[in-house]
């Protein structure tokens, strides 16, 4: 008999796809977040969820509501420091043919839209702290003392999980740090003009600095600066504040970097390191009736800005085995079977790019900006596409 009832850890993108994927399947599902609250991570910024995101998103009558509070991106582009254009992909065409277009959207807008749909089975402020399992069942413990029992337990908290580590007692390796800091934010730039919508422009200058950014609506713009270590290095965080450290930093930028800056709120500014898990084999995402899915099982970098896109694909397959195969067994290995390969070369084609974006002397990125101009908007397109619709489900 398939699974009766499941828990889910983690109210972020992947746990709320799998429950909402599992209650629509007739599951009783509970979800339990550590939050009180939406985290700042989760509301403060915006982000992109390209084509195999919302091909995901379909499966679970999702994308029309995600379309509402979402941007279309019809272009891709890649400039260096000075504005000069590296390789510009027309995504347009592309979401066409996959019947699935790519968006830019507010990470607070999708959470809330995904917490609206899992509705009643969400329990907020209650975290995991461990969990045991035997033949019949698994109980996950929480650190108010309460403990609920399930058919299945679903690790969806995050890069650091609990979950995770307790499925391995303990004996896991800590994240990877990449070396590199991503500075996010929404600035207030209404009007066309400065920053036109439509289109995802990622610039590579030298230093070991880039910097992201695109239309999300015609109020709102969203931004990444990434500096690396030895970039940030120089930021004289003790006497400036964040704000002021952007707009010094990116001074000599081509317009409107400047501009984008002078338009964001201190405040609005929050830096995460970035960080990942190389892929090992050895290191199984489940063990009886414990599976883990999105950034708990395989925590990427922001490069090819396929994070979320990979945790919800994880619960829509997870989701629909789970509902589907009379084994438990059966369908968690299926679900690695389908996913292992695919993440893992999302993981390390993000880590590569990050290591480029490193790069610090005039000379080594002058000659990467070469490489770009005469591979980007073909082979790069090309391969990205390809690992971006490899997938069978
Ligand atoms: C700067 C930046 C930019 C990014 N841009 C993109 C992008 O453009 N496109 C994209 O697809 N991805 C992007 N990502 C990646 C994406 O944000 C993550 O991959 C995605 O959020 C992972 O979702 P998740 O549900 O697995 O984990 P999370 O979003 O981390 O959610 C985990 C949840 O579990 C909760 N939790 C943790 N521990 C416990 C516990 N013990 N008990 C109960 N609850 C717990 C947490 O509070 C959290 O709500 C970006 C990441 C960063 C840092």
């Amino acid at each position: 008999m398939p699974v009766q009832k499941a828990v889910v850890i983690g109210a972020g993108i992947g746990g709320l796809t799998a429950a909402i994927g599992l209650r629509r399947a007739g599951v009783d599902v509970k979800v339990f977040e550590r939050r009180t609250e939406p985290s700042r991570l989760l509301t403060g910024g915006g982000f992109m969820l390209w084509h195999n995101a919302f091909v995901a998103l379909q499966k679970l009558d999702l994308d029309d509501r995600v379309s509402k509070v979402s941007s279309e991106i019809l272009h891709h582009e890649f400039r260096s420091a000075n504005g000069r254009t590296l390789a510009r992909w027309a995504i347009g065409p592309e979401a066409a043919r996959i019947g699935a277009p790519a968006v830019a959207l507010r990470r607070s807008d999708l959470n809330s839209l995904l917490l609206e749909e899992a509705g009643d089975c969400v329990v907020m402020g209650t975290q995991c702290t461990s969990f045991e399992q035997d033949a019949d069942g698994v109980t996950a413990h929480f650190a108010d003392g309460s403990t609920e029992r399930a058919d299945v337990l679903i690790g969806a908290d995050g890069m650091r999980s609990a979950v995770r580590s307790t499925l391995r007692n303990g004996h896991d390796l800590p994240p990877r740090y990449a070396g590199y800091t991503a500075w996010q934010a929404i600035a207030e730039l209404p009007g066309e003009d400065v920053v036109p919508s439509g289109t995802f422009f990622n610039l590579w200058g030298k230093g070991g600095l880039r910097f992201l950014y695109c239309r999300l609506n015609e109020n709102e713009v969203y931004w990444d600066a990434i500096t690396s270590d030895e970039a940030s290095t120089a930021f004289d965080m003790f006497r400036k504040n964040k704000r002021d450290v952007m707009c010094e930093t990116y001074a000599s930028w081509q317009d409107p970097i400047p501009q984008i800056l002078a338009a964001t709120g201190n405040d609005a500014i929050l830096p995460i390191d970035i960080a990942d898990r190389p892929p090992t084999r050895d290191r199984a995402w489940s063990h009886g009736r414990v599976v883990l899915l999105g950034d708990a099982a395989h925590a990427m970098t922001l490069n090819l800005s396929q994070g979320a896109g990979q945790a919800i694909e994880d619960g829509v397959v997870l989701s629909g085995l789970l509902a589907r195969e009379p084994d438990l067994g059966r369908a968690v290995a299926r679900y690695e079977e389908l996913r292992r390969d695919r993440v893992d070369s999302m993981v390390r084609g993000a880590y590569r790019i990050g290591e480029l974006g490193k790069w610090k002397s005039g000379v080594a990125c002058g000659a990467r900006d070469l490489f770009m101009r005469a591979f980007f908007g073909t082979f790069a397109k090309k391969g990205t596409y390809r690992l971006m619709m490899n997938f069978d489900y």
